[in-house]
């Protein structure tokens, strides 16, 4: 339940209504907008219901969110875009963003290289995985630690804020020394308690939709990090699993307009992990920029034949400024700008 305040409603009175709220066992979510202030009510919903919250002074309604989502939905926001910074950058609303790397951190020379080139095309936020999930535990499963810690080095050399994949809870506050954004992976997207756990952290999560994920799904996973207080939220779309061998993963580009419809937060397109063949990559990404995607996170390489993991789908670095200035065209198409940083 939504309950919009009168037009310059005092603080007591907000706050009455938040005591109330909880009284009950909900959640009191307060959003100040510029004119009015919106307190979403979350819980079950009988109490809700009966939250006799009409006559209060200073409300002015309620609205009930019928979404089993309710802090993700578009309603919720009332029709705002949630816009996320990262470091000084924006992601949502009329802020395109552009996050690059390898797959994985896999050498000093690679992660360095590799961070200028993405500093220097203008893209705004670095990506490596120093854990990573791997179909076959008889891959490489990631650097770890020494790859943290070369991130930290790329990122202190370039200034680029860094978003790296969380697998585990045990790793939280490691991963937190040097990530400015945790990514969440597709095999993750439903494992709850480290959602929760992230939530808690209060840091800007990266959110990628399972592999068999409905966009209903991929919205409760993001519930369980707001329900923490955690707003900052980018929904990722990296492609599903369907009937259709001729490409690793189907590309779902209609979850751009249809989570843009249904919630209030970013969206972001992986196109690499879809096509598994980075000369699909570059395809990909402009219709995704010109759909209206907030951001694009592609994975970029110096020499992808011998990249340890995802070589055939990385862009070649020399390639990647290019690739930047035709995908930045294809989000101005959508209305969209990426601020070069
Ligand atoms: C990745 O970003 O390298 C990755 C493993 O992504 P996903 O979880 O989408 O497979
Ligand atoms: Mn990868």
């Amino acid at each position: 339940m939504m309950i919009v305040m009168k037009e310059g409603a005092s603080d007591d009175q907000i706050q009455a209504v938040v005591d109330r709220v909880e009284s009950v066992g909900a959640r009191a979510h307060v959003s100040r907008g510029e004119l009015v202030t919106v307190i979403g009510a979350i819980g079950d919903r009988e109490h809700v219901a009966n939250l006799g919250i009409e006559g209060f002074p200073g409300v002015d309604h309620m609205v009930p969110i019928l979404k089993p989502y309710k802090l993700a939905s578009a309603q919720f926001k009332k029709g705002e875009r949630t816009v996320v910074e990262i470091d000084g950058r924006k992601i949502g609303g009329q802020h395109f963003m552009m996050i690059a790397g390898p797959c994985t951190v896999e050498s000093r020379e690679v992660m360095l290289e590799t961070a200028h080139v993405v500093k220097d095309a203008g893209a705004q936020l670095l990506r490596g995985g120093a854990y990573k999930p791997r179909t076959s535990p008889y891959s490489f499963q990631g650097l770890g630690e020494a790859g943290l810690r070369l991130l930290q080095e790329a990122k202190e050399e370039t200034g680029l804020p860094v978003v790296t994949e969380l697998m585990d809870v045990r790793d939280l506050e490691r991963v937190l020394e040097v990530a400015d954004v945790i990514q969440l992976g597709a095999r993750n997207m439903q494992n709850y308690t480290l959602l929760t756990e992230v939530g808690r952290a209060g840091v800007p999560v990266l959110l990628k939709r399972g592999l068999s994920a409905t966009i209903e799904e991929l919205l409760m996973a993001a519930e369980y990090v707001l329900k923490e207080g955690n707003e900052q939220v980018l929904l990722c779309e990296r492609g599903i699993r369907t009937f259709e061998p001729s490409y690793r993963f189907t590309l779902d580009l209609l979850a751009v307009p249809v989570l843009k419809e249904l919630s209030h937060l970013p969206v972001v397109i992986d196109p690499s992990h879809a096509a598994g063949r980075r000369d699909w990559v570059l395809p990909m990404s402009l219709a995704a920029a010109a759909a209206g995607a907030d951001g694009i996170i592609v994975e970029i390489h110096p020499q992808p034949e011998k990249a340890i993991c995802d070589g055939p789908q990385a862009v070649r670095n020399e390639e990647f400024a290019d690739y930047v200035r035709k995908v930045e065209q294809a989000a101005a198409l959508a209305g969209k700008e990426l601020a070069r940083v």
